[in-house]
């Protein structure tokens, strides 16, 4: 049944800028415009402004320009702007969940589980604003006082992906302006959209013109780089790939800037066989099947006890198999397509490559016919070592299992990898669940639950999946720098 209708979207398209957002105005692309796409059609949806070199420029003219006010705009008003857009947000979650689906894809349901989890690190941010201390301490000699303070960064980079189209936009926007930090934000070319009514709704909260400046653009390294390398830029934050964030981390090494970098991962899932199987099961749905598959923290290698990998491997497929695949808008879908032709193609040749060296698929194994660019939910056996989805990030619906005999060999297969953002681990022993937890080369672990995703926790990856933290306490100290005075008494 399809809940929502085509002069619904459009009248919801008609209401989203489309220009830049610069020193506080809306104001036109100098390259023209560029496409946004519906992934469940591969139709148009709108066109939205492209921004030029002299563009991004501006942007980032308004941002220093508008840095030493914001700075000392009082924490408190900082944090109020960011309490009303939160509740703005939540207010008006229904039209940006269905703006969000439109362009990325992801079914009703989950887009409003963005928004929810997007809008939170707004009010988490509102609420650290007026918490950003110092210390004063009495020099070891006694003599003198050493009074340590925190101040703002300064003008920020911020660049997202499009597969959390606003949440990866406010885990930034919200620690930054709650430090006193001015700011460009890029979205991703594929998803524009959602990080546009963000703007839109910051600027109806009270945030002054200069201190946020959008670009949407169809060259990034042409608009964004000359902004690497400008020495009025002190920070960029990115999230994305690792390939690009290492290109990125290159050039902003000519300006030392101050780096987050949230990148990619390859998440092992290890089931224990004193695990509860269901829960597992349930767990590994979430895990894999959150974003049809295109989260950094998405499952990609699922490692289970050799005694249970079977009924476990069963279990998902029966589960998966019976997901409804359709356009996001459906009431009932619960997956849908992926972002375009070429990340199908690349999830397609993975399980191409897998199969031909000997995995078996228990449940789909294809891309669908017809326009959009769906895949089935699929679940893979006897998968060998040597597959390339063991190793590369797979975003999307596919779930590789493979068994394990002991406690160390589960550990060694779940380390085995160049990335280390998140693990899953499900068992019942409590000692066996801290043990192996101390073990996992990641940032996160999630213990017998398939999301680890909250706005009061510290976000972020180790070895190839980068290094910073989004969320929690550690969220606004990626946008503040620590200064030292010595006073002499
Ligand atoms: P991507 O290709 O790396 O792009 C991410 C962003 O970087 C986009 O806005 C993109 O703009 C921009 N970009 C690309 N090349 C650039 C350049 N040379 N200079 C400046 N900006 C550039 O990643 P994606 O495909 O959008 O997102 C998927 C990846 O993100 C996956 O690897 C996923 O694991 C990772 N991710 C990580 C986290 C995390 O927190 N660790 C969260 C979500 C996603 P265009 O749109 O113009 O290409």
């Amino acid at each position: 049944m399809t809940t929502i209708s085509a002069p619904e979207e459009q009248r919801l398209l008609d209401e989203v800028p489309k220009q830049l957002y610069v020193d506080g105005r809306w104001r036109d692309g100098a390259k023209g415009t560029l496409a946004v796409e519906d992934p469940s059609t591969g139709e148009p949806l709108c066109e939205v402004a492209d921004a030029s070199e002299a563009d991004a420029k501006a942007a980032l003219d308004a941002a220093a320009a508008a840095g030493p006010e914001w700075f000392q705009h009082p924490p408190r008003e900082r944090g109020e702007i960011l309490r009303r857009a939160f509740e703005a947000i939540v207010a008006r979650s229904d039209d940006l969940a269905l703006l969000m689906t439109l362009e990325m894809g992801k079914p009703l349901k989950e887009s409003k589980a963005e928004i929810a989890y997007g809008a939170e690190f707004l009010r988490w941010f509102s609420e650290q604003a007026v918490r950003i201390e110092g210390r004063y301490g009495v020099a070891p000699n006694g003599q003198g006082r050493l009074l340590t303070m925190k101040q703002p960064v300064g003008p920020c980079l911020l660049i997202t992906p499009w597969n959390f189209p606003l949440a990866m936009g406010t885990r930034k926007v919200g620690p930054a302006i709650a430090a006193g930090c001015t700011m460009v934000v890029k979205p991703a070319q594929q998803t524009p959209l959602s990080m546009l009514m963000l703007v839109k709704i910051l600027e109806e909260a009270g945030l002054p013109g200069g201190v946020l400046n959008l670009i949407t653009a169809s060259s990034s390294s042409e608009t964004m780089g000359p902004l690497i390398a400008d020495p009025r830029l002190r920070k960029l934050s990115f999230t994305g790939s690792t390939e690009v964030g290492r290109k990125l981390m290159e050039q902003a090494s000519q300006n030392l800037l101050r780096l987050s970098m949230e990148l990619g991962g390859n998440a092992p899932f290890i089931v224990f066989d004193d695990a509860d199987i269901d829960d597992a099961v349930q767990g590994a749905l979430i895990a894999k099947m959150r974003n049809i598959g295109e989260a950094c923290t998405a499952a990609n290698r699922f490692h289970v006890a050799a005694p249970v990998a079977e009924q476990f491997a069963e279990k998902l497929a029966e589960q998966m198999g019976a997901m409804k695949v359709g356009r996001g808008t459906e009431d009932d879908v619960e997956v849908g397509p992926l972002i375009d032709d070429t990340q199908r193609g690349k999830v397609a040749e993975l399980v191409e490559d897998a199969v031909h060296k000997g995995a078996h698929a228990l449940v789909g194994g294809h891309a669908r016919d017809g326009a959009g660019y769906f895949y089935d939910p699929t679940v893979l056996t006897d998968v060998p070592e040597d597959a390339s989805l063991l190793k590369e990030e797979i975003f999307g619906p596919v779930a590789p299992v493979r068994g394990f005999s002991d406690e160390d060999e589960a550990v060694a297969a779940a380390n085995d990898t160049e990335y280390g953002l998140v693990a899953y681990l499900y068992t019942r022993d409590v000692k066996r669940a801290l043990r192996v937890a101390e073990r996992l080369e990641t940032g996160m672990v999630g213990l017998n639950q398939g999301l680890v995703s909250n706005p009061a926790a510290p976000f972020g990856g180790i070895k190839q999946s980068g290094f910073g933290r989004e969320g929690g306490a550690e969220g606004i100290e990626e946008y503040l720098e620590t200064k030292y005075v010595a006073v002499n008494l």
